[in-house]
């Protein structure tokens, strides 16, 4: 895809800033947006690399690249997770920042977007290596976060004891500040609902979606790429709304039972045993067998570009849920629409983790805590209200899910640019 929107450039995989760009630029030419302001609102507003030196564990040192890319705050602080994974690069977290600005913006809240990363392989890394590499990393951008400024929170491979070494790092050269990062543990000022949010929001958007589509939640049944946070309590919320989570995997393999995987039993048999293969009681298939599943709701929870030309056709699902970040190759989506198939974008699907990380920030902020009822009453609130936006966009101008969701989430950031007298 050109800059513009048009032509065609064959199909290949784009990274996430190839992806998100490709989708801004369709929404924006819908929207007739004028070019300087869409230059303006997609490019990242600021782009931080660092060189982390870390002491090994055996007096090795190791350097590495970490990245900051806060890509917008004109509608608040910048909000996003820290990614660890070895494949990580620049382009994902360019991507990934844009793709929270436009989450914040659909949701209603008032924050911008960023993201972080780090090129590094926490498998291979032990405890200790990992809370010296966050330290190292939080000190190098200790002066560009802060709890108005910029909010880091946990995604791929990072979770709340990351965040519990940031807050505390963090908090020894500027003060006490448990605003810094969200996903902390409840002990630290975590909020409660925030751990399983992300699942919890994804499950709720699958049963307003089946609701619409006159499938009854109990009848239906789901398959799910991807079991960690985000895939298990996704398969853990729609299992006690009554649905049949017929297959999961991880990187490892594929696990498939027409009548229901138990959910948690396949979490502590992953746990003991390091991937769902072989589980008792399911069949164990190669891990991208996943897609040719049969089931109602498909859920890809890994990672970006898990949807490709390879698999896009095998797809026999009547919806697919984007948990993850980018999972759909953009330039394999029209054959996938053209399959009848529903696509619910990430920007709305997996909304629900910095809709409770929002709460967290608001918590902290106040200094007073929430309990969890309220907490889910005002997720669902969120959620369900921003779901029915899109639906009614999509229905209006006849465009997808995403298109809309995108339509009203940049037009949304280019109002207040434009209010602010930015552009
Ligand atoms: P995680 O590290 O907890 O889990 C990732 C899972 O993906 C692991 O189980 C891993 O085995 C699996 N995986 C990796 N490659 C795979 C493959 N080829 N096939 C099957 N499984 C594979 O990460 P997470 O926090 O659950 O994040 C997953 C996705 O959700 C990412 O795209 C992330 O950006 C997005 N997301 C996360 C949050 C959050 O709150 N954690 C919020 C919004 C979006």
């Amino acid at each position: 895809m050109t800059e513009n929107g048009k032509g065609d450039i064959g199909y290949r995989l784009l990274d996430c800033h190839e992806a998100a760009k490709h989708h801004f630029e369709r929404a924006a030419n819908r929207l007739k947006m004028k070019r300087r302001i869409r230059d303006w609102i997609v490019k990242p507003f600021r782009e931080i690399t660092v060189h982390l030196p870390v002491v090994m564990d055996d007096g090795d040192i190791q350097l590495f690249k970490g990245y900051r890319v806060q890509h917008n705050n004109t509608r608040g602080p910048y909000k996003g997770g820290l990614r660890y994974h070895p494949t990580v690069t620049l382009n994902d977290v360019r991507g990934l920042a844009a793709w929270m600005t436009w989450k914040t913006a659909l949701l209603d809240l008032p924050l911008g977007g960023a993201k972080g990363g780090v090129t590094c392989d926490p498998k291979k890394m032990s405890e200790a290596e990992l809370e010296r590499l966050t330290r190292k990393y939080t000190r190098a951008i200790s002066l560009d976060i802060g709890p108005s400024q910029d909010i880091p929170a946990p995604d791929v491979n990072t979770n709340e004891k990351v965040m519990a070494w940031i807050m505390d790092e963090y908090s020894k050269l500027r003060g006490y500040a448990p605003a810094v990062v969200t996903g902390k543990p409840l002990d630290l000022g975590g909020s409660p609902g925030r751990l399983d949010a992300t699942g919890k929001g994804v499950s709720i958007i699958i049963r307003q979606w089946a609701a619409d589509n006159n499938i009854a939640i109990e009848s239906g049944s789901a398959v799910i790429q991807g079991f960690g946070n985000v895939g298990y309590y996704t398969a853990f919320h729609l299992q006690q709304a009554g649905c049949r989570v017929v297959g999961i995997s991880d990187s490892g393999a594929c696990v498939y039972n027409s009548k229901g995987l138990a959910i948690e039993e396949l979490m502590n048999y992953k746990r003991e045993n390091g991937s769902v293969g072989s589980f008792p009681g399911a069949d164990t298939m190669d891990p991208e067998e996943i897609f040719a599943l049969d089931c109602d709701f498909l859920v890809p929870a890994a990672l970006e570009n898990a949807i490709t030309k390879n698999n896009a056709s095998k797809i026999k699902a009547r919806a697919v849920f984007e948990a993850a970040n980018g999972p759909i190759c953009p330039l394999i989506e029209p054959s996938i629409a053209e399959q009848g198939i529903a696509i619910v974008p990430d920007i709305l699907a997996n909304s629900g983790g910095v809709v409770v990380s929002y709460f967290e920030w608001v918590q902290n902020l106040q200094q007073f805590s929430w309990n969890s009822k309220k907490i889910e009453g005002e997720l669902r609130n969120r959620m369900i209200t921003a779901y029915r936006r899109v639906v009614e966009k999509s229905d209006a101008e006849k465009v997808s899910l995403r298109l809309a969701a995108y339509m009203l989430a940049i037009e949304k950031v280019a109002r207040a640019s434009m209010a602010r007298g930015i552009y």
